[in-house]
């Protein structure tokens, strides 16, 4: 690692780069990349594979800098399921659910997951195979395996990697992704990739890169695996009584319909829960003064592709507007809602014409249109919170 490697690191790295002089950081890379080839070869990697695409591979710091980062804000739900449950979601996934029709068919009879739940995943892991992440895998991954806090993790997953580029199941040209390893069109991670991808377009490879058929099948068979149960609902939007107790809320304390329902707990248009249905926790992801929900184990599953409810929600929902379903009843407890990834571009595109550089229009608020909303808030005496909400858009668009 020469210095110039540190200049480009974010302020953890920084430190490390001063702390640890730059030939020392170098020496022990390169002892780290010598260990990997001999862990490689005893796992039956060729040597010529790793000394194609492993041997001469140099750590990028920024991603250690990732590793440790701590949120700068936690993002509020309706921001979230604003961006990844939104009309363009919806039309694109409806359009995908045709096109991959007879495919999604066949999955489903193999695997017992339905189409919408199926596409909604691929929808929100790479906006339906257009979105793969744009980091060097094998940089990442290798930059993990001999720095930071959780390298035996990584070189596990590092290893793995080269073993599936060995056996042919993945390009080494076409590995982008995640900074933390996750990839190809459901952004498995490579042990995942492993265990449960399959080869669906009967091709010989497992390809979750460049074949949807692959990723999809790939999708439905880690949702088995994880227990989905194809006759039941992920759950329930509901409507909680007055002065319910909340402590009574929480995914993994499930009760039956008729406990709930004798607890005063109605769907969200009023009517009675059903009377048969999966035994439910309740999510209040907002609180008791947002919207309600009853969830089932089916629910678990998709939280076992990550562990995060609210991205748990997003996949539910997006599979409900799949199909045809409408959004929540209940709004979110604010009054500056969240906004789609085209209202973030309009956003942007207004930040730009005011003179700010905030490079390229994506719909993704990174820190540059952050610090630009920032700027702009004060100019116009709004809070200065730098997020991307409808208040902000209203101004902006009546200038
Ligand atoms: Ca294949």
């Amino acid at each position: 690692m020469n210095m110039n490697g540190c200049r480009f690191a974010a302020s953890i790295a920084l430190v490390l780069c001063m702390v640890v002089p730059g030939a020392a950081l170098a020496d022990e890379f390169s002892t780290c990349l010598t260990r990997l080839r001999g862990d490689a070869l005893k796992r039956g990697v060729s040597a010529a594979t790793f000394d194609a695409h492993a041997a001469r591979l140099q750590p990028d710091l920024s991603v250690l800098a990732l590793l440790d980062a701590q949120p700068e804000f936690v993002t509020p739900i309706w921001d979230y399921l604003s961006t990844l449950v939104d009309e363009e979601r919806v039309s694109d996934g409806q359009a995908m659910l045709e096109r991959w029709n007879a495919v999604l068919r066949q999955i489903e009879a193999r695997y017992g997951v339905d189409p919408a739940t199926v596409v909604a995943i691929w929808g929100v892991e790479s906006d339906y195979g257009r979105s793969l992440g744009k980091r060097p895998l094998l940089v990442s991954l290798v930059t993990l395996s001999c720095m930071g806090r959780r390298q035996a993790f990584f070189r596990d997953e590092f290893l793995t990697l080269l073993t599936l580029i060995d056996d042919g199941h993945v390009k080494p040209e076409r590995l982008t992704g995640s900074w933390a390893g996750a990839f190809g069109q459901t952004q498995f991670m490579p042990s995942a990739y492993m265990r449960v991808a399959v080869d669906f377009d009967g091709d010989g490879r497992r390809d979750l890169v460049d074949s949807a058929p692959d990723a999809l099948a790939s999708t439905a068979n880690f949702m088995r695996e994880g227990g989905w149960d194809s006759g039941a609902p992920w759950g329930y939007e509901v409507k909680l009584p007055a002065g319910f107790d909340v402590s009574l809320a929480g995914r993994r304390k499930k009760r039956s319909l008729a406990t709930w329902a004798a607890r005063g707990l109605s769907l969200a248009d009023g009517s009675p829960l059903p009377t048969v249905g999966p035994d439910s926790g309740l999510l209040l992801p907002a609180g008791a003064a947002g919207a309600a929900f009853l969830v089932g184990r089916n629910f678990d599953v998709v939280c076992g592709y990550n562990p995060a409810e609210s991205y748990a929600l997003a996949i539910v929902h997006l599979a409900d507007r799949l199909r045809g379903g409408k959004a929540f009843v209940a709004p979110w407890p604010t009054d500056d809602p969240g906004l789609s990834r085209a209202e973030r571009r309009e956003v942007q595109q207004a930040l730009i014409n005011r003179g700010y550089d905030i490079g390229a229009v994506d719909g993704a608020i990174g820190e540059r249109t952050r610090e630009a909303i920032k700027a702009e808030q004060v100019a116009l005496g709004l809070t200065v919170d730098g997020r991307a909400g409808r208040k902000l858009l209203t101004v902006l668009r009546g200038r």
